[in-house]
Formats: C-alpha cells, structure tokens, sequence
C-alpha cells in the first residue's frame, strides 16, 4: 500500500547578508563571512552587491522586502545610509558614518565595526588603550572611526597627522566636543618626527596598499623606538613596509589584516548572535591574499 512520505519541517530559506558598494568587487569581507557561516552550520550568504548611489534608495528598501538580517555599507554609502536608519550606537553618531546596519525586528539599527575592530585586535595583542598617548596618520574614514574608539576606549590624547590639515583639525573638533580624550591636529608636511612620548601610532592612510605595497609613509623612521605599539589600517600586504620598518626599529607591530577579521567577526555576532570563529576567519583572510 501506498504510504506517503512524512513531510519533515525543513527550512531551506537563507538568511541574508552582505555588502552594497561602488566598486565593490575587490570587497574580500565575503571571503571571511561565508567561511565563518560553513564553519558554525549556519544557513546564512553573504553578498557581494554593486549598488551605486542612484540605485541607493532601491537597495535599501530590499533589506526589508529580502527580510536581510544586516548589511554591510562601503563606499560611497556610509554617510549616505544615516538617514534611512531607525537607531545608531554611539560610535556611529559621533563618527558620522556606518558600515554595518543589523535588522532587529524591522528596524534598522547601525554600527560602525571599523573602529572597533582596531580597538579589538589591538586588545587581542594584549594592548590596552587605557591612558595611552596615540598618533594617527590619516583623517579620512578610517581615521575618524579608529579615533572615536581609541578615545571611547579610555586614550589620552589623539594626535591626527594629515596632508590636508582642515580635515584634521575637523576631526579633532568632532573628538573635542564627544570626547574626554585630549586631542591636536598636525599638518603631515616631510618626514613626520614621532613625538617620543607615543605609546601607539597607525598608518590609518591607504599608503602601502595592494598594488602599491613598495609605498610607505613619510615618516623619520628613527623615531619609532621599541616602546611603542605600530599599526597599519592596510591589510593586503598584511606585512606592510611600514610595520616592517617599525619592528626593524623594535616596536610591537599589530597588522590591518586582524583589524578586518575583528571587524568580520562583530559583524558576524550581530548578525547570528553566535560567537564568531575568529581564528578561522583570520586564516581564510590570509589563505585569500597568499
Ligand atoms: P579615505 O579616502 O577616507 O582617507 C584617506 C586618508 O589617507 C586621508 O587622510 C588622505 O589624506 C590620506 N592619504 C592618502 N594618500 C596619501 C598620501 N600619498 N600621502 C599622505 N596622505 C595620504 O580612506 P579610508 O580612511 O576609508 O581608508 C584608508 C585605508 O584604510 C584604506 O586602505 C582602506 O582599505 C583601509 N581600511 C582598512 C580597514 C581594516 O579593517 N583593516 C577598515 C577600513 C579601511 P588627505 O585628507 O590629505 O587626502
């Protein structure tokens, strides 16, 4: 006798994330999120979206039609995204700009993991910023997202060192008025002379990237002593020119390349509530860019 075959509650339905950019196609975040969803079981993409900024407002309303879990947002949308938000942490309010929105029931709430995914791959080397004097090289996005942290993280004092002093002095008026950290902007003309009191200086520039790694920044390199932490924003080449100078000076060096996993692996919570495998999402970043 026929007998039908019991129907079993599977839910083949994927859960939505991923990015929308303009050029987006050498985005590697991917790479890292769709490892970190095979690796905890979860029926979860990530994708990789060209939306340009005509086509913004669209894209936008596919988070709620697609019922996407969170989205990503590179250029030139994370200052765009601020008004379609329901609810910004306060990282994002005071940095001015988003790079993650996570769903909670229909409403958009936004982050910006840029920075805190510095703070957090500086605390994994065992770094605190409790009290530290830090120099920043660069004011554009990075910069800013980096600063706001490093100051809401208890830093003493922010020095933003940039070629185009307004958008320095800008920043430091936004750490001022937000902020306890102290904070001065400083025109980046020739050779920049790391002041011997820093505890933590970064290249939060694009200097050294993919496919320029021979590039540095202009810095007295003999100014960096064996007492200070180095770091670098670019993370292909994760050895970048510029850490390879400062730890031949002695400092402790800490690559853009943890950075972007820290990042991948906030997002990843806020987006599945799981903890984030994040070893594994650093090894497929580097296995990436081998
Ligand atoms: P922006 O374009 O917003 O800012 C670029 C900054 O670099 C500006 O301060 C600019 O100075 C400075 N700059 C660029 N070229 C030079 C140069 N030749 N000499 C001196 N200064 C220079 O870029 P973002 O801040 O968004 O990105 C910067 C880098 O950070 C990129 O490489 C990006 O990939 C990386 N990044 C890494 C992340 C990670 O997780 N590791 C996360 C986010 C970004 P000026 O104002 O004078 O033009």
């Amino acid at each position: 006798m026929y007998a039908p075959k019991k129907i079993m509650a599977k839910n083949y339905r994927a859960e939505l994330t991923g990015v929308f950019g303009d050029p987006v196609d050498d985005n590697p975040t991917g790479v890292i999120e769709e490892a970190a969803y095979e690796a905890c079981g979860l029926n979860y993409r990530y994708l990789t979206l060209k939306v340009t900024e005509e086509d913004f407002p669209d894209a936008m309303r596919s988070i709620r039609a697609l019922h996407m879990k969170g989205m990503n947002l590179t250029m030139p949308h994370k200052i765009t995204v601020l008004p379609y938000l329901d609810e910004l942490s306060e990282a994002a309010g005071i940095i001015g700009a988003v790079n993650t929105i996570v769903v909670r029931d229909g409403r958009l709430f936004g982050e910006n993991t840029d920075g805190k995914g510095f703070v957090q791959a500086l605390k994994n080397a065992g770094i605190s910023l409790e009290q530290k004097k830090v120099t920043i090289l660069g004011a554009g996005g990075a910069a800013r997202a980096i600063s706001v942290e490093c100051a809401l993280a208890g830093a003493a004092s922010l020095t933003i060192v940039n070629r185009t002093l307004s958008k320095a002095e800008e920043l430091v008026s936004v750490l001022k008025k937000h902020t306890k950290a102290e904070a001065e902007a400083v025109a980046w003309t020739g050779a920049y002379q790391v002041a011997a009191d820093t505890d933590i200086l970064i290249n939060a520039t694009s200097i050294g990237l993919m496919p320029h790694p021979e590039a540095i920044p202009e810095v007295d390199y003999d100014t960096i002593t064996d007492k200070m932490v180095v770091s670098d924003v670019v993370f292909n080449p994760a050895e970048t020119r510029f850490l390879q100078a400062a730890a031949a000076r002695g400092a402790k060096t800490v690559s853009g390349l943890g950075m972007l996993a820290c990042q991948g692996a906030l997002n990843f919570t806020l987006w599945t509530g799981v903890e984030a495998p994040l070893a594994l999402m650093e090894d497929a970043l580097r296995k990436e860019f081998e």
